[in-house]
C-alpha cells in the first residue's frame, strides 16, 4: 500500500503522542492541513480570522481559500510574534478565531491568546508549522489552541519532504478534518460533504516515524548552535538576538537576527557561500494578492520594519564546529 494507509495510522498515533494531544491527522502539506482545520471549525464566507502579516504566505491563504478574510495585526518587535495587546481592536462579530504562528520556532504568547479567544468565544488556531517540539509553559505547541497545524515541507524541524498534521483534543474537529482530507467521506464513494484530496501517503509517514524519533535530538542541536551564536553575537550592538523569554521553549527553525547594513551582511555572507534567508520580505499585507483586503503600507509598521532588517544564518543539526565558526567570524568581520 503506497498510498494511505497503516503507516499513516502509526504516525498519526505517534505524532499526537508526541504533542500531547488525542488525536492527530496527517496531511498532504502544511498549507493543506491549516486549509482543512478552518474549514472543519465551519470558517468560511463572511468569517474574518485574525492572523499575523508576518509570516509565510501559506497561514492567510488558507484562511483565504474558505472564503473568510484574513484580518492583520502587528507583531511584537522583540519576538516577531502577533502582538495580543492589539487583537482586541480588531475583533468584530465577525472574527471566528484568532490564528497565532509560532515564528522560526519560538511559540506565540499563548496565554494572552487564549485569554482574549476565551473571552470572545473565538477558536485558536495554531500555524506550528515551524514550530515541531517548542514548549509553552512544559506543553507543545498544538497542544494550546483548539487546532494545531504542522508542516512536515523539507526545510522544516522534521520532514516527509511534504506533508502536513492536524492535532487536537477535540474528537469532532479532528473526524470532519479526516472527512474533508479524504473526499468528504467516511466510507468509501459515499460523500457526506464536499471534500479534498488532502491525504499523506504511507511512504510520506515511514519517514515521519524515523525523523519523529529524531526530532528532539535534531532540536538539541539547533538550541546549541543558536547558544553558540548568541554568545558570540550578544557583544556586537549592531545585532539583535533572538530573545526567548522564561516559560517559552524555542526550537530554532531560523536562527533569526536582526542587524544593521543587512546589504552588507548578505555580500560579506555570499563571499564565503554561507547560505542565508530573509524570512519574511514582504509582509502579508502588502502582497500583490492580498491587494483586495485593503491594506496599505504603513498599518504594521513593526512588521514592515522588521522585513526590512531580520536575516537568518544556518543553524540546521548537520552543522559542524568549523562551519560555526565560518559564520561567526563572518559576520564579525563585517561589525568588529
Ligand atoms: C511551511 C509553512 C507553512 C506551509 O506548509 P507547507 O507544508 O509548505 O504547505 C505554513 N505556515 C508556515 C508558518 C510555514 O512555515
Amino acid at each position: 500500500m503506497l498510498a494511505m494507509g497503516n503507516v499513516v495510522e502509526e504516525f498519526e498515533k505517534n505524532f499526537a503522542e508526541y504533542i500531547g494531544v488525542k488525536y492527530a491527522v496527517a496531511t498532504s502539506s502544511g498549507t493543506a492541513a491549516l486549509h482543512i482545520a478552518i474549514m472543519a471549525l465551519g470558517i468560511g464566507k463572511n468569517d474574518e480570522v485574525i492572523t499575523t502579516p508576518f509570516t509565510f504566505s501559506a497561514t492567510a491563504d488558507a484562511i483565504s481559500f474558505t472564503g473568510a478574510k484574513p484580518v492583520f495585526v502587528d507583531i511584537d518587535s522583540d519576538t516577531y510574534n502577533l502582538d495580543p495587546h492589539l487583537i482586541e481592536k480588531v475583533i468584530t462579530s465577525k472574527t471566528k478565531a484568532i490564528l497565532p504562528v509560532h515564528l522560526y520556532g519560538l511559540p506565540a504568547d499563548m496565554q494572552a491568546i487564549i485569554k482574549i479567544a476565551k473571552k470572545h468565544n473565538l477558536y485558536t488556531i495554531e500555524d506550528a508549522a515551524q514550530s515541531h517540539g517548542a514548549e509553552y509553559k512544559k506543553k507543545k505547541t498544538g497542544s494550546l489552541g483548539t487546532m494545531g497545524c504542522f508542516s512536515f515541507y523539507a526545510t522544516k524541524n522534521m520532514t516527509t519532504a511534504e506533508g502536513g498534521m492536524i492535532t487536537t483534543n477535540n474528537a469532532k474537529l479532528a473526524e470532519k478534518a479526516r472527512m474533508l482530507r479524504n473526499h468528504g467521506s467516511k466510507v468509501k464513494y459515499y460523500h457526506e460533504i464536499l471534500g479534498y484530496n488532502y491525504a499523506m501517503t504511507n511512504i510520506e509517514a515511514a519517514m515521519g516515524i524515523e525523523q519523529l524519533k529524531k526530532l528532539d535530538r535534531f532540536n538539541l542541536k539547533r538550541i546549541k548552535n543558536a547558544t553558540y551564536f548568541n554568545n558570540v553575537f550578544k557583544k556586537i550592538n549592531q545585532i539583535t538576538i533572538p530573545k526567548v523569554s522564561p516559560n517559552f521553549k524555542h526550537v530554532f527553525h531560523q536562527y533569526t537576527i536582526r542587524v544593521a547594513d543587512r546589504e552588507k551582511l548578505i555580500e560579506k555572507l555570499k563571499d564565503k557561500n554561507i547560505g542565508f534567508g530573509t524570512f519574511y520580505p514582504t509582509p502579508l499585507h502588502l502582497q500583490p494578492h492580498n491587494k483586495h483586503y485593503g491594506y496599505k503600507k504603513g498599518d504594521f509598521p513593526i512588521a514592515e520594519k522588521a522585513a526590512t532588517e531580520v536575516i537568518s544564518l544556518p543553524v540546521h543539526p548537520s552543522l559542524s564546529r568549523s562551519n560555526l565558526d565560518l559564520i561567526t567570524a563572518t559576520v564579525r568581520s563585517l561589525y568588529e
